[in-house]
C-alpha cells in the first residue's frame, strides 16, 4: 500500500507541532530537526523523499544492520519512487541479498562496494525483460548476487556454476507462479529461494520472516488469493 496523504508510509495523518522533535529518516538514517511528524514516528527526510529508486535503495543499503532480506525489501517498497512494477527490481533483488549476506557475516565495510556494483549490472536489465527475453530480472538479480559473492566471471569454474544455477532455480519457481508478471511477487520469490541456496551451497543461514504483501491494491492483475504473499487483510 502506498498512501498518496497523511504519512507514506502508514497513511496516518501527520501532526504538526510548534516544536521542533530530533527526528531520524527512515531511509537514510540522517537525524533532522522537524515540527512535523507520523504518530508512529514515520520520518523521510526531503533528500530521500526526491531521490530515484536505485539512490534510495543504494543509500539505505549501506547504512541499515538488517540481516532478514525480506524485511529490506519490503521496507524499500515502501518508498514512493520504488514503483509497484518496474526494472528498479532488478536492482532491489541483489541488493537486498548483498546487505543480509555481509551484515550477517559481519563484513559491512564491503557493502558499498559490492551495492555499487550490483546497481550497476542491474543496470543492464531494463525493465519488461520477463516478456521480451523470458528473463525476470529478479531471477537475474539473484545471479548477480551470487556472481558478487563468488567474484565470478565468465572464465570462472565452481562460481561461474553456482551463479548461473542461481538464476535458473529462482526463474523456474518464478515462472512457475504463472504470469502476468508482479514485480513484488517475483522479488520476494527471488528472495525466498535465493536465501535457500545460500544455506544449501555456502552455509550461511539469513533469518527471513513470512513475507506479507501490502501492494496488492496497487496492482491491477493481482493473481490475488492465487499468490502465496497474497494477504486478505492487507
Ligand atoms: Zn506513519
Ligand atoms: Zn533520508
Amino acid at each position: 500500500m502506498l498512501f498518496t496523504e497523511g504519512c507514506i508510509i502508514c497513511g496516518k495523518e501527520l501532526i504538526y507541532s510548534e516544536d521542533t522533535n530530533k527526528v531520524k529518516c527512515l531511509f537514510c538514517g540522517a537525524e533532522q530537526e522537524g515540527n512535523v511528524q507520523c504518530p508512529d514516528g514515520h520520518f523521510i527526510c526531503d533528500t530521500c523523499h526526491q531521490s530515484s529508486a536505485f539512490e534510495v535503495i543504494e543509500n539505505y543499503c549501506n547504512q541499515t544492520d538488517e540481516k532478514d532480506p525480506g524485511k529490506i525489501a519490503q521496507h524499500l517498497m515502501n518508498h514512493p519512487s520504488v514503483h509497484m512494477h518496474g526494472p528498479e527490481h532488478h536492482f532491489l533483488v541483489p541488493a537486498c541479498l548483498l546487505t543480509a549476506y555481509y551484515n550477517q557475516t559481519n563484513k559491512p565495510a564491503l557493502k558499498p562496494g559490492k551495492i555499487s556494483t550490483a546497481r550497476n549490472r542491474a543496470s543492464a536489465v531494463l525493465g519488461g525483460f520477463c516478456g521480451s527475453h523470458g528473463n525476470c530480472g529478479a531471477a537475474v538479480g539473484t545471479g548477480i548476487f551470487i556472481s558478487i559473492i563468488t567474484a565470478n566471471t565468465p572464465l570462472g569454474e565452481k562460481e561461474w556454476q553456482l551463479s548461473n544455477k542461481m538464476t535458473a532455480i529462482a526463474l523456474l519457481h518464478i515462472a512457475d507462479a504463472g504470469g502476468p508478471r508482479c514485480c513484488k511477487r517475483d522479488s520476494y520469490i527471488a528472495i525466498q529461494v535465493a536465501v535457500d541456496y545460500l544455506k544449501k551451497h555456502f552455509e550461511v543461514e539469513l533469518p527471513l520472516s513470512p513475507i506479507t504483501c501490502l501492494h496488492s491494491d496497487r496492482n491491477k492483475q493481482c493473481k490475488k488469493s492465487e499468490c502465496n504473499y497474497f494477504s486478505k487483510s492487507a
